[in-house]
């Protein structure tokens, strides 16, 4: 019973078009944030001395101190010295257990100020459920959206508990339940592993793509092959998971001859107007630990871990296994085409949007997302480059496709924002200094939200 109550409200909202209702405040007046340094989320040169004013939820308005009027009445905070950015959209998650654990991962994003996730494949029904509640705009939980349960290949990647149709009609019936049940997303693993030829044939991918877009829901895919990325875009697929780089499976950790994508193949993204989210963490998150244990004297980082991943980065025989191993140079090796990818791709003017499988073992909620703007910025963009990445991009996906009222810091925009002690345009990594996370135009009380080992 509760589960269709969920599912009927969930429906409804979507209805009215936003989905999300802005959170009740009190004051009137609202909340100025004055002489900070603005990042809008745009790209747009940053602010150096500016006003934010938040009222009813939503940003009234945004912009250089002499022309933004702070409005009579309002709080006003000082932020001088410190930055303001949107708060982040994770595009590649995978929420892991039940109602009460994914209420401590929420909780752990919003300590790390990602405002957004959207699970993407791995979402039983009652955990669909779940997700369209705090999808609602419910207060203290991080803005969800879900692909529910993913589809797969009968003995193909990740298969059990998926969907894994053998024929077009049965594909577009498994394709219309999800979308029954709330999902916003339909996912799929288009990938050959664990072997050659177990890959979802491409009729049935099709079948796939079509369907969801018939039934108002977006496609994504998860690839490492360009034939693959081509067809799915001529059968109407536009958002991606991952790369063009064999990044899994057989030979997956070692480097290929051919990484660049092709000039065609650029075109055709660029005029279909695809997205990637590379998802470079579920790659190199596999040994940076073992290379870069001090990260783990972290007190907040090790709280956000995975307990059981955590417990192996801790042990020096793992690590030393790790970056002891023959096959060690090939895998950065591999790993270096992979960021080479997200810098072509970047540069030829495709969009490219930011998410990291946090809630695998080697993923942690929160911190990853900033780890993966990192790594963004090591592949060659530049830090604001990566943070438009992280918040206008992912959110620009975001069903209605193209029309978020999130993801940037102007005037009518939801209030999700974070307030930075240091300057991430002078090095990517202050995103993790966070003084404070704003949600739904509230500030989150963020002591105690981190789980207690
Ligand atoms: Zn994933």
């Amino acid at each position: 019973m509760r589960r269709l109550h969920v599912v009927a409200l969930g429906m409804a909202l979507a209805l009215t078009g936003c989905g999300e209702s802005a959170a009740p405040v009190v004051e009137t007046g609202g909340v100025a944030l004055v002489g900070g340094q603005l990042i809008d989320g745009t790209g747009s040169a940053p602010v150096a001395d500016s006003v934010v004013v938040i009222r009813d939820g939503r940003i009234e308005s945004a912009g250089a101190r002499d022309v933004t009027a702070v409005p009579t009445g309002a709080e006003v905070i000082d932020v001088t010295g410190k930055t303001i950015i949107p708060g982040l959209v994770n595009l590649h998650v995978h929420y892991r257990d039940g109602a009460e654990e994914i209420t401590q991962q929420f909780r752990t994003q919003l300590y790390y100020g990602v405002t957004t996730g959207r699970s993407i494949g791995s979402d039983s029904p009652e955990r669909v459920a779940f997700l369209l509640e705090a999808h609602a705009g419910r207060p203290g939980f991080p803005r969800a959206y879900t692909a529910g349960m993913g589809f797969s290949h009968p003995n193909g990647f990740n298969a059990a508990g998926r969907n894994a149709p053998e024929t077009e009609d049965e594909a577009r019936a498994l394709v219309r339940d999800q979308v029954a049940l709330g999902a916003q997303f339909i996912k799929m693993w288009v990938t050959e592993m664990p072997e050659p030829g177990l890959q979802i044939m491409p009729e049935i991918r099709t079948a796939i793509v079509d369907e969801a877009i018939q039934n108002g829901a977006v496609p994504v895919a998860h690839i490492d092959g360009e034939d693959e990325a081509r067809q799915l875009i001529e059968a109407g697929l536009r958002d991606f998971l991952h790369t063009t780089v064999l990044t899994f499976g057989p030979g997956g950790g070692a480097p290929v001859d051919d990484p660049e994508p092709t000039p065609e193949f650029l075109r055709m993204a660029l005029d279909q107007d695809v997205v990637f989210t590379p998802t470079l963490s579920i790659v190199q998150n596999g040994w940076h630990f073992a290379e870069h244990p001090e990260l783990l004297d972290d007190p907040a980082l090790r709280a956000a871990f995975n307990p059981g991943a955590l417990a192996r980065w801790d042990d020096p025989e793992t690590r030393a296994a790790v970056v002891e191993a023959p096959e060690f140079a090939g895998r950065k090796a591999a790993f270096r085409q992979l960021q080479d990818f997200v810098k072509t791709i970047h540069d030829a003017g495709i969009q490219v949007a930011l998410g990291n499988d946090a809630g695998t073992p080697n993923v942690p909620f929160g911190w990853g997302m900033h780890h993966e703007m990192e790594m963004y910025v090591e592949a060659g963009l530049t830090p604001m480059q990566a943070i438009v990445a992280a918040t206008a991009t992912g959110a620009a996906q975001l069903p209605p496709v193209g029309e978020a009222d999130f993801g940037t810091l102007e005037a009518g925009k939801v209030a999700d924002l974070v307030v930075l002690n240091a300057d991430p345009l002078a090095d990517i990594r202050n995103t993790l200094e966070i003084d404070q996370v704003m949600r739904l135009g509230e500030w989150v009380e963020r002591a105690g939200l981190l789980p207690t080992p």
